[in-house]
C-alpha cells in the first residue's frame, strides 16, 4: 500500500485504517459513545497526532473523531478515484515563437481534490498548456517539470538547478522561457535568477497562481498566458514575474525580478513593483512597456550562467528589545554577511552597536535596508544612522532586504573576497536599486 493512501496517519490509528482497509477517499462510519460518524476518509497534517480520524461530513465540515477503544471503524464505501485526464495537446503552429515551460511547483502546478481535501502536486507542466489552449496560438510549448514543492521550501541548491536548465533551454535555442512556481518565495527565486543570469538574450519569466486551477476563481490561466506571451514576444531579455495587475482579470503586471514583492497574502493582485514602475503591462493580449529602461531581447547575446550560491547569509529584522546577542550568534557560526532590516531611514537601537562592530572586525559584512520597504535607506540624517555608518554597515539604496540578502547569497557564491563583495554589493547588476528616486513612484506602486 502507498504511503499516500494513508497520508498522515500514523500509530494507532494507522493501524485501524489498515485493519478495517479503508483509504483516503472512502466513506467510512464511526460509531462512538452512541454517536454515528459517517464521511470520507480525508489526509491529515503529517504532524498530526496518532489519535484522531478525520473525516469530511456530508455537510462539507472535516471533523477530527477520537478513537477510543469502544469506537467502531467500519468501511461503508469505496471512494472513486479523482481523475483528471488531461485533454490532448493543441497542434503546434511551426511559425510560433518557441517557449520553455518549466514547473517548480506552487499552487499552480497544484489540483485540490475537493472530495478529500487533499492538494497534490498532480499537474504537469504539459497538463497546464493543455488546460489553456490559448498558448497554442501565441507559443509552441515544450514543458518540463524540474520540481514539484511548495515554495517555502526551496532552497539555494533549487536555484543554482533552475538556472541551469534555463540556460540549457537557451541553448537550444527557445525564445522565452516560463517558470512556473509557487508564490511565497517566487521574488526570492526571481532576484537569485536575476543574478545568475547575465546577458539574457531572451526573456525569463515566472508565474504562478493565488488560486490553483481547479478553482473557478483561479488566476492560474491568465497569469500562465501573459507569461507565455512576454516570453514568447516582449521585447526586454530579463527575470520578470508576470502576475494579476488588479484584483479582475483585465490586465497582467510583468515586474523585475529584483524589485518584486508579495504584498498579500491572498489577493490576486498580490505582486508589487517596489520603488519602481512594473516593466511592462499586458491587456487583452497585448504587451505595453511601462519603461524604456531595460535591457532588450537580443538572440545574438552570449548568455553567462553564474548560478553559485552561499548559504551563510543572513537577514536579520530588527524590532525594539531585540536581544543584541542574536547578531554575535551569526559572527560566532561562520556568518559572512548580515542584511539588517532597520527602521525608518535605516536604524537599529544603540545596543545592537558593539555587536555590530564586532561582526565588521571579523570582516563580517553588514548591510542595511529598511522595513519601510518603500523608500530609500538614508543614514545621514540621524546621528544614529552616522554612528552605523562609521561602524562599517553599508547603506543598501532603495535595494529590498529580501533581493539585497539574495544578492549576498549569490556574491558570495562567486567571490569569498570581503573587498570584492562589497564592490559588487555596490554594483547594480540587475536593476536591483536605483541612484535616486523618482517623486511620487511610492505613490503609483503601492497597493
Ligand atoms: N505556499 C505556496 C507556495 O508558495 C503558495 C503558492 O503556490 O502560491 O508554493
Amino acid at each position: 500500500m502507498s504511503a499516500e493512501k494513508f497520508s498522515g496517519y500514523k500509530g494507532e490509528v494507522l493501524e485501524v485504517v489498515r485493519r478495517v482497509d479503508v483509504e483516503i477517499g472512502d466513506l467510512i462510519r464511526i460509531t462512538k459513545g452512541g454517536q454515528v460518524f459517517e464521511g470520507i476518509l480525508i489526509p491529515r497534517s503529517e504532524y498530526g497526532d496518532d489519535k484522531h480520524i478525520v473525516i469530511k461530513l456530508r455537510s462539507g465540515y472535516n471533523i477530527g473523531v477520537r478513537l477510543t477503544p469502544d469506537a467502531k471503524v467500519e468501511k461503508v464505501g469505496k471512494g472513486e478515484k479523482p481523475a483528471f485526464v488531461a485533454p490532448p495537446l493543441p497542434e503546434q503552429n511551426p511559425a510560433l515563437p518557441k517557449v520553455s515551460i518549466i514547473s517548480t511547483g506552487g499552487t499552480i502546478a497544484s489540483r485540490v481534490d475537493y472530495r478529500t481535501g487533499a492538494v497534490r502536486p498532480a499537474l504537469t507542466a504539459s497538463d497546464l498548456y493543455s488546460v489553456v489552449p490559448e498558448l497554442a496560438d501565441i507559443a509552441r510549448i515544450d514543458a518540463q517539470i524540474l520540481f514539484s514543492l511548495y515554495s517555502e521550501n526551496i532552497t539555494p541548491a533549487h536555484w543554482t538547478k533552475m538556472a541551469k536548465t534555463v540556460a540549457e533551454k537557451i541553448e537550444e535555442g527557445v525564445d522565452g522561457v516560463v517558470i512556473a512556481h509557487g508564490t511565497d518565495t517566487m521574488g526570492y527565486s526571481a532576484a537569485a535568477l536575476s543574478f545568475a543570469l547575465q546577458n539574457l538574450p531572451v526573456p525569463v519569466v515566472f508565474v504562478g497562481s493565488q488560486r490553483s486551477a481547479d478553482r473557478p476563481s483561479s488566476d492560474a490561466a491568465t497569469n500562465l498566458t501573459g507569461a507565455v506571451l512576454a516570453a514568447a514576444k516582449a521585447p526586454f531579455a530579463e527575470v520578470a514575474v508576470a502576475m494579476h495587475a488588479t484584483v479582475s482579470d483585465k490586465a497582467i503586471a510583468v515586474h523585475r525580478g529584483t524589485r518584486v514583492r508579495k504584498c498579500h497574502t491572498s489577493r490576486r493582485d498580490a505582486f508589487k513593483t517596489i520603488n519602481a514602475q512594473p516593466i511592462a503591462k499586458i491587456e487583452e493580449n497585448h504587451i505595453v512597456m511601462l519603461t524604456d529602461d531595460y535591457k532588450k531581447r537580443d538572440p545574438s547575446q552570449k548568455l553567462t550562467v553564474k548560478p553559485n550560491f552561499s548559504e551563510e547569509v543572513a537577514l536579520i529584522k530588527f524590532y525594539p528589545g531585540m536581544n543584541p546577542a542574536v547578531i554575535d550568534w551569526y559572527v560566532d557560526n561562520g556568518y559572512k554577511a548580515i542584511v539588517l532590516e532597520g527602521t525608518g531611514l535605516g536604524h537599529v537601537a544603540n545596543s545592537l552597536f558593539q555587536p555590530i562592530k564586532r561582526a565588521v572586525d571579523n570582516g563580517v559584512l553588514v548591510a542595511m535596508a529598511s522595513q519601510c520597504i518603500w523608500g530609500r535607506v538614508n543614514m545621514s540624517v540621524y546621528d544614529t544612522g552616522r554612528d552605523l555608518l562609521a561602524l562599517g554597515v553599508i547603506p543598501l539604496e532603495d535595494m529590498l532586504a529580501e533581493t539585497a540578502t539574495v544578492k549576498l547569497i549569490w556574491i558570495f557564491g562567486q567571490t569569498s573576497n570581503a573587498e570584492e563583495a562589497k564592490k559588487l554589493l555596490k554594483t547594480n547588476i540587475a536593476g536591483e536599486f536605483s541612484e535616486r528616486s523618482i517623486y511620487g513612484e511610492e505613490e503609483t506602486s503601492k497597493p
